[in-house]
């Protein structure tokens, strides 16, 4: 059926964006410009580095593959695992091994808090936990059970909740190597509402903190609350690359924007080059619709060119993470001595590492890469998130230094002395922008941000910075902020200059 002339006028009268320009190509851009290439638009996907894919990399090492960010998704929520399925990878998706993960201490390691949320127990009987607390620790975290509900609820950080109703040992043995392991942050750093959603409700709801951790882990599925795909997260990346090769969008890499503008031609945006003897300006790359998917400070310099005020939301620092990842041959490590991995705490003096992963003991595709009794560990470095605010002296390391000491962290991690000779092979990789900095008042700056950027004509911003980290939070928020970005635009009227 043909529209009637009416419907066709009416059709006319509204917005048809045909182009978008995405700059960052980090998960969040090229979520975003796959789904917007999925809604018919022509997209221009702008990244600064030789590759895709952000803080979702691959790097190798004694010849094996593997990834030099993120390493796993969440799996709280679908959103990851659809978009795995839409790109036909769900057949690689692997589950970690159960044996979970350690915790290093002062006085030594030990199997860590499975029970709850962020390291908080859901269960102050369990096995060890006494002896982790102390007996005062354990005494003080089991007075959460008899507080009213109303304590802590109004705390902003994860460690002023924690310590309000379960006490100070808590904090700093339990939650402070989770948080710091995930986030670099410390507790009392952290926002709990943006890394913790849903628990102060709990609280409310469950009348203490221990049964709001516990019902929030068992709201994940099958008790297991992360995944990965076979070959690593790398994969996810490379397979958003090849669909949005086939979906015909512009790809560009190694062009670092230095500014954006409107676009006079359309009503819409263009990265730009300005000469440096002139100050004319070449349009580089044009969209009518934009996606700011560049890290927080990139995407303030950028929006504060188009207007000055964005420069007032200009994020926290994000933290800074160095990874050292280990090959080596040592056949005691088959036994995976402290399971998946260790956090360590930040009272535990000997070991710099904040956190360990033993990849061949947690991931049965490493394991089967590699030949008998030769293992992969990664250690990550960088407390600058500590309450002190300080940076960590690790990161001033060359990579021969991290990795020597990576090596002696890892022996004392391990419980299994690891000699220079042990060592295949090794890396480093400097993460300087990828993770966010949830501190309080985050989520007030993330929604001025985006009322902000809504009232620029037909953008969004989006990423780990606004979203929270993690890819679970990234894929979600990305998808829905596109989502809206086109419903916006084909629900207002066309201008003169854009028919
Ligand atoms: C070491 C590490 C381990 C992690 N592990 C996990 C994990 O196991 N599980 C998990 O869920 N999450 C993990 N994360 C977090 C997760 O990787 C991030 O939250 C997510 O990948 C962020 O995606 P993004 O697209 O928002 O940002 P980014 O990945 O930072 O992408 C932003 C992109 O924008 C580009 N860019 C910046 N400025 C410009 C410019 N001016 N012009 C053009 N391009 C520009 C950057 O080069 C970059 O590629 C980890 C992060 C790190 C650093």
């Amino acid at each position: 059926m043909t529209p009637s002339s009416d419907e066709h006028q009416s059709a006319t009268k509204y917005r048809r964006a045909r182009s978008a320009l995405v700059v960052g190509g980090g998960v969040a851009g090229l979520v975003a410009a796959r789904d917007l290439a999925i809604a018919g638009l022509r997209v221009t996907l702008v990244e600064s580095r030789p590759q895709f894919g952000g803080a979702v990399g691959s790097h190798m090492v004694a010849d094996l593959v593997l990834d030099s960010g993120a390493e796993s998704f969440a799996t709280r929520t679908d959103d990851v695992a659809d978009l795995i399925k839409e790109l036909g990878l769900t057949g690689r998706v692997c589950a970690p091994n159960q044996a979970g993960s350690w915790v290093y201490l002062a006085d030594g390691a030990r199997p860590g808090e499975r029970s709850g949320v962020l390291g908080i127990p859901g269960d102050l009987d369990r096995e060890g936990l006494r002896e982790t607390l102390g007996k005062y620790g354990m005494w003080r975290a089991k007075l959460d059970l008899k507080r009213p509900a109303r304590v802590g609820v109004k705390a902003k950080t994860v460690g002023e909740l924690v310590r309000a109703r379960m006490g100070a040992a808590v904090v700093e043995k339990l939650v402070a190597p989770f948080t710091l392991g995930v986030h670099s942050l410390h507790p009392d750093e952290l926002d709990v509402d943006t890394v913790a959603p849903g628990l102060r409700k709990a609280l409310q709801e469950c009348g203490s903190l221990t049964a709001a951790a516990a019902s929030l882990r068992q709201a994940t599925p099958a008790g297991q609350n992360v995944a990965s795909l076979s070959g690593g997260m790398n994969v996810l990346a490379e397979a958003l690359v090849r669909d949005l090769t086939t979906r015909g969008v512009k790809l560009v890499t190694g062009y670092d924007v230095l500014a954006l503008d409107r676009d006079p031609r359309r009503s819409g945006w263009m990265v730009v080059q300005r000469q440096p003897d002139t100050g004319d300006k070449t349009a580089i790359a044009r969209g009518e619709l934009l996606v700011m998917a560049a890290d927080g400070s990139s995407a303030i310099r950028l929006l504060s060119g188009v207007d000055r005020d964005f420069a007032q939301l200009q994020p926290d620092p994000s933290p800074k993470v160095a990874l050292a990842t280990l090959v080596v041959d040592r056949p005691e490590l088959d036994a995976a001595p402290r399971g998946t991995g260790v956090l360590v705490a930040p009272d535990a003096k000997d070991v710099r590492a904040k956190a360990m992963t033993h990849a061949s003991a947690k991931w049965q595709w490493v394991r089967d890469a590699l030949p008998a009794g030769r293992h992969v560990v990664r250690l990550s470095y960088g407390r600058g998130g500590e309450k002190d605010n300080q940076v960590s002296p690790e990161l001033a390391l060359t990579d021969e230094q991290l990795v020597t000491l990576a090596m002696r962290d890892a022996s004392t991690l391990l419980g299994v002395r690891l000699r220079p000779q042990d060592l295949v092979d090794a890396d480093v990789v400097r993460w300087e922008q990828a993770l966010s900095r949830p501190s309080p008042g985050h989520r007030d700056r993330v929604v001025r941000l985006r009322e902000d950027v809504a009232k620029l004509p037909a953008a969004v911003a989006v990423g780990a910075w606004l979203a929270g980290t993690g890819l679970a939070a990234v894929v979600k928020d990305t998808r829905r902020e596109v989502a809206e970005l086109l419903e916006r635009e084909a629900a207002s009227p066309a201008t003169d200059d854009h028919p």
